[in-house]
């Protein structure tokens, strides 16, 4: 059904209310008038009636002479003219004895009429019916004439009473004027009062349609009226306190939301029917998806990968917390360890899972460098100790007695020794420059850079002229950066020696030094041999060479390029390199530094 205002509501009522009350007034003082009227004649009538009779006791009725009866027919008549009252005297057999205005002989029949019936019974008899002779409704009155306590005939007084219909007519069309008036008056009244009462109810509606819209600003304004003024109180402190509990629960979401955001663990959390309801900024990257299209939907839709659908059914089904370890291939292999645990409501009853993981693939490849690592170092410490072993067997075993044979054999057991040694030392500065860059413990101060190359270039030179290179510098003089000197000395005699191995003889090694963009370079380019491609972004690992027969032949122990890598680290700067097989290799190192 549909619904109405509630001055609709009222309004109709009370015109309603006001037409019927109207109505029945206006029958009511319509009715009342017209019996006073009524009652009225009546007694008019019966007065009249009961005088003529007095007059009339003085002729001998019903036994009338004919003098008699004229003499009563004209007192009659004049009685009737003097009161405009139609006068009739009928004897008790129905014959009529005078009248005032017409023949008696037209009346015939009056027994039946129920004024005569009463008179006749010595009572006084009313009544009112319609009279042909006035065309109209007349009123009769008929009394009973005494003598000697008997009824000898009746009196009976009639009057015309159409001007009472006439007259209340007037009546009736002045109370329908007035109540008219009265009911536009009052239709107007009950409208300003309809408006009165639902005015605040709108207001109240308009109120609390702006609170359901979480416009808590604004407040109802309060009625008189007790009920709906103390409804709109009601309803603004329920404003306020509602206003108050959104905010406090917007800020604890926020806060929530916050802390989700900035945790670098991805967060996800799936009820029961493994639909995403939470995903935090770390997951939706880690997992690739976008927050705002993966909530509400089920988790395989969004994630297609089996170890994270895994890892939520085994959470959902267990009581314990679950761990696990998810591998994502999308973008590279990457390895998520994850802890899922069941979500729990107030009562303790399961409501779905939550689970936290954390990127551990740098962990993981870490581990994996330490074991390729521990695999190359063993490696390399084994190749000179069999090789010490079998010379050591040989001269026991009888060369020892042969002394060419022995001092040859000694001479590469010396050689080998020397190799271990240096791959020992290697180690240990690495580890060492590592260690001490770890914990902040390199003293970095202003130095020449001019000076460490040109010591460099003096600890090479020996190594230079034995193949006739040419080693060129070109550096500022006054190039200086927050350097260890001992330390870049070292990470350049590396790439500097390098140069000299992996170049044929008699080229030369171009070494520059410069200032620019807040860095000091230092270049050290060679004419040799070069680096394909493919091994350049493996050159600085640890062990990894190009050529390791080359590498060994030259006495390199494959950690010259690792130990200038973590030096130039440990200075906060970088390295890098270009090369073209068969024209030459440059080897980059960059220092920050301000101007100096
Ligand atoms: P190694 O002791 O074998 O020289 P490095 O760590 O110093 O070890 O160098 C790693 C590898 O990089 C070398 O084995 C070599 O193959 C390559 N390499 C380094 N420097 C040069 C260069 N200047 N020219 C060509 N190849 C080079």
């Amino acid at each position: 059904m549909p619904r109405k205002r509630v001055l609709w509501q009222l309004y109709p009522s009370y015109l309603l209310i006001m037409l019927i009350s109207l109505i029945a007034v206006a029958w009511y003082a319509s009715r009342s008038l017209r019996q006073f009227y009524f009652d009225q004649t009546a007694h008019d009538l019966e007065v009249r009636a009961t005088l003529v009779a007095n007059r009339a006791e003085q002729f001998p009725i019903p036994a009338l002479t004919p003098t008699d009866s004229l003499a009563l027919q004209s007192l009659i008549a004049a009685l009737g003219r003097a009161t405009s009252t139609r006068l009739t005297i009928i004897a008790l057999s129905g014959r009529v004895i005078a009248e005032s205005s017409e023949p008696a002989s037209e009346w015939q029949t009056q027994l039946s009429n129920p004024e005569f019936v009463a008179a006749r019974a010595g009572r006084t008899g009313y009544d009112a019916r319609f009279g042909r002779s006035f065309d109209q409704e007349v009123m009769h009155v008929a009394v009973p004439l005494q003598r000697n306590s008997t009824v000898v005939a009746v009196v009976r007084a009639s009057v015309p009473i159409g001007f009472i219909e006439d007259a209340l007519w007037e009546i009736r069309i002045k109370i329908g004027v007035g109540a008219l008036l009265i009911g536009l008056i009052s239709a107007a009244v009950s409208l300003w009062v309809s408006r009165r009462i639902s005015r605040p109810i709108q207001d109240l509606r308009d109120g609390a349609e702006r609170f359901a819209a979480g416009d808590f600003s604004s407040r109802l304004p309060v009625a008189d009226s007790e009920e709906i003024g103390g409804l709109a109180e009601s309803m603004n402190v329920m404003a306020i306190q509602l206003d108050d509990r959104i905010k406090t629960i917007t800020r604890q979401r926020n806060e929530q939301d916050v802390i989700l955001a900035s945790m670098i663990e991805g967060v996800i959390a799936v009820d029961r029917d493994e639909r995403l309801i939470i995903i935090n900024r770390a997951a939706a990257h880690l997992l690739d998806v976008k927050p705002d299209e993966a909530r509400g939907r089920i988790i395989q839709e969004v994630v297609r990968n089996t170890d994270l659908i895994r890892l939520i059914t085994r959470t959902l089904a267990s009581r314990e917390p679950v761990e696990g370890e998810i591998v994502l291939t999308e973008s590279g292999e990457q390895f998520l360890e994850a802890h899922g645990t069941l979500l729990r409501d107030s009562s303790g009853v399961s409501i779905g899972a939550l689970l936290v993981f954390h990127d551990i693939t740098r962990l993981r490849k870490l581990e994996h460098v330490r074991r390729e690592f521990v695999a190359n170092v063993s490696h390399e410490l084994k190749t000179p100790i069999t090789s010490i072993k079998g010379f050591v067997e040989t001269l026991q075993d009888g060369a020892v007695d042969q002394p060419e044979d022995a001092r040859r054999f000694l001479g590469i057991i010396t050689r080998q020794v020397d190799r271990l040694n240096s791959i020992i030392e290697d180690l240990l500065s690495l580890s060492r420059i590592e260690q001490e860059a770890g914990r902040s413990e390199i003293p970095i101060e202003s130095g020449s850079i001019f000076e460490v190359l040109s010591a460099a270039i003096q600890s090479c030179s020996r190594k230079a002229a034995e193949t006739k290179m040419q080693i060129d510098l070109r550096c500022d003089q006054d190039l200086r950066a927050p350097i260890n000197a001992p330390l870049l000395e070292q990470a350049v005699v590396n790439l500097i020696d390098n140069a000299i191995k992996y170049s044929e003889a008699s080229t030369t090694i171009e070494i520059r030094a410069f200032y620019a963009n807040s860095e000091v370079t230092i270049d050290v380019r060679d004419q040799g041999r070069g680096i394909s491609r493919e091994h350049l972004p493996r050159i600085w690992e640890r062990f990894y060479r190009v050529d390791a027969a080359r590498s060994r032949a030259m006495g390199g122990t494959g950690l010259g390029l690792a130990i200038t890598k973590h030096i130039v680290l440990a200075h906060n700067g970088r390295v890098s390199v270009e090369s073209e097989p068969g024209v030459g290799s440059t080897f980059r190192i960059q220092i920050p530094a301000n101007r100096l």
